[in-house]
């Protein structure tokens, strides 16, 4: 049904022995919606976003990815969804070429091998394609992070500081793919970011996460007028 929000997030508690990493969040995400998760050191954006993706068994409360509970069903999803994460390495003996290889088996695409190709186009992959993953610097393996995050085209894709480590130039252009994604896909973005101006660009709605609970939930427009502020930099010094 196509009134199934693509993301549920439903009074989720994450306790690590004595920290409460998020506590009670609730959040729902419309199909085709580009959503900045903020918040400062230790506000609970991974956690938040590893129990989206199920990888994390929440204390409480629960997640669903277009309708499937994250815990129980996610299988029946996992096709359809992606994730960047820096704390998910890719295997760094393989290449590039590799990795992409099979990542696109792994996500049963028909053609593998061009899938590869296409993503090595389309990320400029190319100067370093036949590299192992392990020797790359971290904004190469950032951009083929973000690479193996699109192999399977996701419907709703789970992006953690997609542009860490880049320059200016690149993290701008990273920025540009994710956006293209979601204009060709109608895909729903979810991005956890420490950098204000990549989320005003590219987020339709942002959620500002403090101590484990979200503590603003609006459009960046929106931000900018109830704080009185003229940089989504001067808000989250307010809000975080
Ligand atoms: P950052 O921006 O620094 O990545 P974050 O907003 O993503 O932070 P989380 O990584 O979700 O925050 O961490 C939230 C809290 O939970 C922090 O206090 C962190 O130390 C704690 N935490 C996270 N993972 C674990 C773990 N595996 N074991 C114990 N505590 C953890």
């Amino acid at each position: 049904m196509s009134d199934i929000p693509a993301i549920e997030v439903e009074n989720l508690v994450k306790i690590y022995d004595d920290v409460t990493a998020v506590d009670g969040v609730s959040l729902t995400i419309p199909k085709g919606a580009i959503v900045g998760l903020l918040g400062g050191n230790g506000a609970g954006k991974t956690t938040t976003i590893t129990s989206i993706m199920g990888l994390l068994r929440p204390t409480s409360g629960r997640t669903r990815v277009l309708g499937a509970d994250m815990m129980r069903e996610r299988h029946s999803v996992l096709h359809r969804m992606n994730f960047q994460s820096p704390y998910v390495d890719l295997p760094g003996r393989l290449t590039v070429r590799q990795n992409l290889l099979t990542f696109a088996r792994l996500y049963g695409h028909p053609n593998p091998k061009a899938r590869a190709q296409q993503l090595a186009e389309e990320l400029e992959l190319f100067p370093f394609f036949d590299r192992k993953t392990g020797q790359l610097s971290a904004g190469q393996k950032t951009r083929v992070a973000l690479a193996k995050a699109l192999v399977n085209d996701p419907e709703v894709l789970l992006l953690d500081e997609p542009t860490a480590s880049l320059d200016p130039d690149t993290a701008g252009w990273i920025r540009d793919r994710i956006s293209d994604h979601r204009t060709k896909k109608g895909a729903t973005i979810l991005l956890a970011s420490h950098n204000m101006r990549e989320v005003e660009r590219l987020c339709d709605r942002v959620v500002f996460m403090r101590r484990g609970k979200i503590v603003a939930d609006a459009t960046p427009t929106e931000l900018l007028e109830k704080y009185g502020r003229e940089t989504m930099e001067d808000v989250f010094i307010d809000v975080a």
